[in-house]
């Protein structure tokens, strides 16, 4: 189902919720105030109103990045293993091709529905614009919960879902990438299954793929390196040796995971890392190579047995003091409701969408420092870029180019919007959705709307 033009308001404020109208009228406001806060597109569209009303941007600029291209709704049929059907359903977005082919992630979750498709899509067009990258902005994602399948399952689903929006992505189009709950494997698959269908091998129509048919090096641990790198060019201007800072990581997967394990080489005190299930703390700092293999071998943080260590609930972990929080996980986890609670000098967001903009606020006032997640965790998309990049050339770089090139341009977008925001008095964030937005906006004024 190709869909183009918005739903009705009453379902834009509550889509993820099975809660009626009446029931909202029985949660009341404070309850109402959350759903809608954290209704993922909602907070993008608001994200693009404050900044506008920053920037004195064009009304009708505004209108345009408010909308997303277009979205794919699709079906994805599957035979389970033991002989039963199981639907599943499917999403593709493109929010802007408006600088270049759509590029973005696909996710499998039980949570994933059409708005955060659309809000994970049009922070990506930000990304994309702020390290001026030729690309715009797209997202995907299932809802399936990825632990309950078996791998050939996995691999039906993930081969099916390609078929499906298989005119939607293309080297030239929209080129998919992984994030929660997909990685490599799940990569070569899409690759392999576009391919077959082309009747050619196409390797840039994802990115995120294993080495052997066309990945990068280096694309694996992108994004901890590149939340690394930004983390370090805003702690030289604030004059704070990153060695023996107390660090919080919300989510242990491949963001976390990748940061938690730099910070630490570098000395850092990860004093807590936490999963879907809970975290783990430790005043005088953690084993984090310890807890990666832990990791590694499908285990959960939970069961980790250490007498000096200490078992934290979820709802526990962002309210640690702490000198750097970095929460990556997923959206919405700093809201109205937590923020006032948070006792951190920094927020690294490696997470896409994790602070709410009523809990930005908030921050703000504390004086807590929000580093955004357009700008944070770009390293991904950086070399995802970088992949493509290669893979269209058929030539590979070297890992100490791939960091240099990835340092280089990541660093500089970091000055770009630090400088920005201090000539304007305004705080990272809006500073870095001031550049991307303005470049999208040139880019809109040159090419016109059609027809
Ligand atoms: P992942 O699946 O590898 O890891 C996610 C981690 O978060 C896991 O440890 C999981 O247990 C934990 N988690 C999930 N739900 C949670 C919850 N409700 N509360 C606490 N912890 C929870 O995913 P990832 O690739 O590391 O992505 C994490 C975030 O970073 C997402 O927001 C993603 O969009 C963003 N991101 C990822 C990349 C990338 O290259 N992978 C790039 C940019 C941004």
């Amino acid at each position: 189902m190709l869909e183009n033009k918005e739903k009705d308001q009453t379902k834009l404020i509550y889509p993820n919720t099975s809660i009626s109208t009446n029931e909202i009228e029985v949660y009341g406001k404070e309850k109402r105030d959350l759903l809608s806060e954290t209704n993922p597109f909602e907070m993008a569209k608001k994200q693009i109103d404050i900044v506008a009303r920053e920037m004195g941007l064009n009304d009708n600029i505004k209108k345009y990045l408010k909308r997303v291209e277009r979205s794919l709704i699709v079906s994805i049929p599957i035979e389970m293993d033991d002989g039963r059907i199981e639907i599943f359903e499917g999403y593709r977005v493109h929010h802007s091709t408006i600088r270049g082919p759509g590029k973005g992630g696909i996710r499998y979750s039980i949570k994933v529905n059409l708005d955060e498709v659309k809000a994970l899509a049009t922070w990506m067009t930000w990304k994309c614009s702020l390290l001026n990258l030729p690309l715009g902005g797209a997202k995907g994602g299932v809802c399936v919960d990825p632990t309950k399948l078996s791998k050939s399952e996995l691999e039906r689903l993930t081969r099916r879902f390609t078929a499906e929006i298989i005119n939607f992505i293309g080297p030239d189009i929209d080129i998919p990438a992984p994030d929660v709950n997909t990685g490599p494997q799940i990569m070569a698959w899409i690759m392999d299954t576009y391919s077959m269908h082309k009747g050619r091998a196409i390797p840039g129509v994802v990115t995120g793929k294993p080495i052997e048919i066309g990945g990068s090096v280096g694309r694996e641990t992108a994004t901890g390196a590149g939340l690394f790198f930004v983390l370090e060019a805003l702690c030289k201007k604030m004059n704070l040796d990153l060695k023996g800072q107390r660090i919080v990581i919300q989510g242990f997967g491949n963001v976390g995971g990748n940061i938690a394990k730099i910070l630490y080489e570098k000395g850092c005190k990860i004093i807590a890392v936490s999963d879907i299930y809970g975290g783990l703390y430790a005043k005088e700092g953690l084993d984090i190579n310890e807890l990666l293999s832990w990791r590694d071998k499908n285990k959960y943080l939970k069961d980790f047995q250490n007498i000096g260590y200490k078992f934290v609930p979820n709802e526990d972990i962002l309210k640690l003091k702490c000198d750097i929080l970095i929460p990556a996980a997923i959206e919405n986890q700093i809201t109205q409701s937590n923020a006032e609670n948070l006792d951190c000098k920094i927020v690294l967001e490696g997470a896409n969408g994790p602070t709410t903009p009523k809990a930005d606020d908030i921050l703000d006032k504390k004086g807590i420092i929000v580093v955004p997640d357009i700008l944070a965790n770009a390293g991904g998309v950086c070399v995802s870029y970088f992949e493509y990049i290669q893979d269209i050339h058929s030539y590979f770089w070297t890992l100490d180019r791939i960091n240099q090139e990835l340092k280089n341009i990541l660093v500089n977008a970091f000055e770009d919007v630090y400088n920005l925001s201090k000539e304007k008095h305004v705080s990272l964030r809006i500073a870095s959705y001031m550049i991307a937005i303005s470049r999208l906006a040139k880019a809109i004024e040159l090419r016109g709307i059609f027809p």
